[in-house]
C-alpha cells in the first residue's frame, strides 16, 4: 500500500503523525498549534464553526458543533488529543514522525495514543457530510493540547473557561477503549468505562550532611532508599469493583473456565493482561530519584516521585497506608492529585456501542474495563460529562496492542483504522 493508497482515515491520521507534537511535561512541548490547524480546516471543510482556545501561545484547543438530527437530545462529546509522548528516534525501526506505511500499517508516534483516533472521529463526520445525514443527535468535536501532561493548558483549562463548548453534553467518547485483545483465543473487546484515580507524590528524607568517610546514622539516602524499596515492593491487596468483577466474569465464560483468581484470569488476556492486572488494585512505582551533589559528601536530603494509581474514591486510604509503609520520618508530598471514575456498563449509549461493535464483528464479545491511567474524561465529568473509553479497532492477535501506548515503534493497522472509522460513523448515525 503506498500513501497515496490510504484511504481517507489513514491518510489524515498520518498527517498528524507528521505534525511532531511532542510533549515532555512541566510545560515543555512542541506547540499543538500546526497540528491543531490542520484539524480547524478539516473541520471548516465539513461547514463547521470551529473555535479554538490557547491556554498560552501554540497550546492550541479546538472545537465544533455538529447539528443532529434531534437537537432535543443531549449532545455527545467526541474527543481527541492532539499531543504525543516523545519518541527517541534512535530506539525505533522507523522515524517516528514520518508516518511510514509498511506491513499494512502506519507507524509512528501518535498511531494508538491518539492521532489514529482523531482520524477515526474527523472521517467519520466527513464521511457523514458527503453523504448528506446528520448524527442523531448534536456532536461536540473536541482536540485538547496537553493531555499527555495531565491537561494543565489542555482539557482542565478549556473545562474551566470554555464550559460553554460543552453546553447540553451528557456523554463522552474517546481513547482507550473499543479495541480487541485476544481473550483465551477469543477476539474480545474493551470497551472502557472507568479509570483510576491518581496520586503523584514526591517523598522526602531528611538528614544530616556529613563527610562521606563518615561514621554515620542519620543518612537521608540510606532512609529515601529504605523508603522507596517498601512502597516498590508492597504488594497490594486485590479490590474488585463493579467493572472489573464484571470484566473477570465475563472472562471465565468467554474461557468456559472455573479459574477464580482474579490474576490468572487477567493472563487470559495476553499481553494485555497488563492493563487488565493493574485495573485490580492500587500500584505504586517509584519512578525517580534526587540526592546528592558530590561522591564524598552525605546529603542532608533525599527526594523520590512515586507514580500511585488508585481504585476510585480509595485515594485517602491509600495516602494514609503509604505514610503508614514508609513511617513518619518520610515527608510525602502530594504534586499532582486527580480523581478515579466508574461508571455502569450500561444505557443507551453502551448498549448502541456494544450492538454496532456486534454489527461490524459478529460474535466478538464486549466488556467492561477500568483503565489504569487517566484520559480527559477526568476534566469533562467536572462538568457532568460521562465519558467511555471507545475508539474501536479490530487488531489481529498476534498485535501486542497494550504494549503500543507509549511504546517503541507504535503502530497500528491500516484496516483496523478503516474498521473504526465504520463503527464509530454507525454509532453517530444510530445511537
Ligand atoms: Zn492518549
Amino acid at each position: 500500500m503506498t500513501v497515496a493508497e490510504l484511504p481517507e482515515v489513514a491518510r489524515i491520521a498520518r498527517d498528524l503523525i507528521r505534525f511532531d507534537t511532542s510533549n515532555w511535561g512541566e510545560g515543555r512541548a512542541n506547540p499543538e498549534r500546526p497540528a491543531a490547524d490542520y484539524v480547524s480546516a478539516l473541520l471548516s471543510n465539513l461547514g463547521l464553526d470551529v473555535q479554538t482556545f490557547e491556554a498560552e501561545p501554540g497550546r492550541t484547543n479546538v472545537c465544533a458543533r455538529v447539528e443532529g438530527r434531534d437537537r432535543d437530545r443531549p449532545a455527545l462529546v467526541l474527543h481527541g488529543h492532539l499531543d504525543v509522548v516523545p519518541a527517541v528516534a534512535a530506539d525505533w525501526s522507523v522515524d517516528p514522525f514520518a508516518g511510514e506505511v509498511r506491513d499494512g500499517m502506519l507507524w509512528g508516534r501518535g498511531a494508538v495514543d491518539m492521532k489514529g483516533m482523531d482520524a477515526m472521529i474527523i472521517s467519520s463526520l466527513s464521511e457523514l457530510h458527503r453523504a448528506g445525514e446528520k448524527p442523531s443527535r448534536d456532536v461536540i468535536v473536541t482536540f485538547f493540547a496537553d493531555e499527555e501532561a495531565g491537561g494543565e493548558r489542555g482539557s482542565a483549562r478549556v473545562v474551566a473557561e470554555r464550559p460553554e463548548w460543552f453546553a447540553g453534553a451528557t456523554e463522552a467518547i474517546s481513547e482507550v477503549g473499543g479495541y480487541s485483545v485476544e481473550v483465551a483465543g477469543r477476539r474480545t473487546y474493551l470497551l472502557q468505562v472507568g479509570e483510576k484515580a491518581l496520586l503523584w507524590l514526591r517523598l522526602s528524607a531528611r538528614g544530616v550532611a556529613a563527610h562521606g568517610s563518615a561514621v554515620h546514622a542519620d543518612n537521608a539516602v540510606t532512609a529515601l532508599a529504605e523508603a522507596v524499596v517498601k512502597i516498590g515492593r508492597t504488594p497490594w491487596p486485590v479490590q474488585l469493583t463493579g467493572t472489573t468483577a464484571a470484566l473477570l466474569e465475563r472472562f471465565r465464560q468467554i474461557a468456559q473456565t472455573d479459574e477464580t483468581d482474579p490474576d490468572a484470569l487477567a493472563a487470559l488476556a495476553g499481553p494485555a493482561q497488563r492493563f487488565i492486572r493493574a485495573s485490580l488494585r492500587t500500584t505504586t512505582n517509584p519512578t525517580g530519584l534526587t540526592a546528592g551533589y558530590k561522591h564524598n559528601v552525605i546529603p542532608d536530603h533525599a527526594e523520590a516521585l512515586i507514580d500511585v494509581r488508585t481504585l476510585p474514591g480509595t485515594e485517602d486510604d491509600v495516602l494514609a497506608a503509604i505514610q503508614d509503609i514508609v513511617g513518619d520520618d518520610i515527608e510525602i508530598t502530594t504534586v499532582t492529585r486527580d480523581i478515579g471514575l466508574e461508571t455502569p456498563f450500561a444505557g443507551d449509549l453502551v448498549d448502541a456501542m456494544v450492538r454496532v461493535l456486534g454489527e461490524h464483528d459478529p460474535g466478538a464479545p464486549v466488556v467492561p474495563y477500568l483503565m489504569g491511567g487517566g484520559t480527559d474524561n477526568k476534566a469533562l465529568s467536572r462538568l457532568g460529562i460521562v465519558g467511555y473509553g471507545f475508539a474501536p479497532l479490530r487488531l489481529p492477535a498476534d498485535l501486542d496492542f497494550t504494549g503500543m501506548f507509549h511504546g517503541v515503534d507504535e503502530r497500528v493497522p491500516v484496516e483496523s483504522l478503516v474498521f473504526g472509522q465504520r463503527v464509530l460513523t454507525d454509532l453517530l448515525r444510530s445511537n
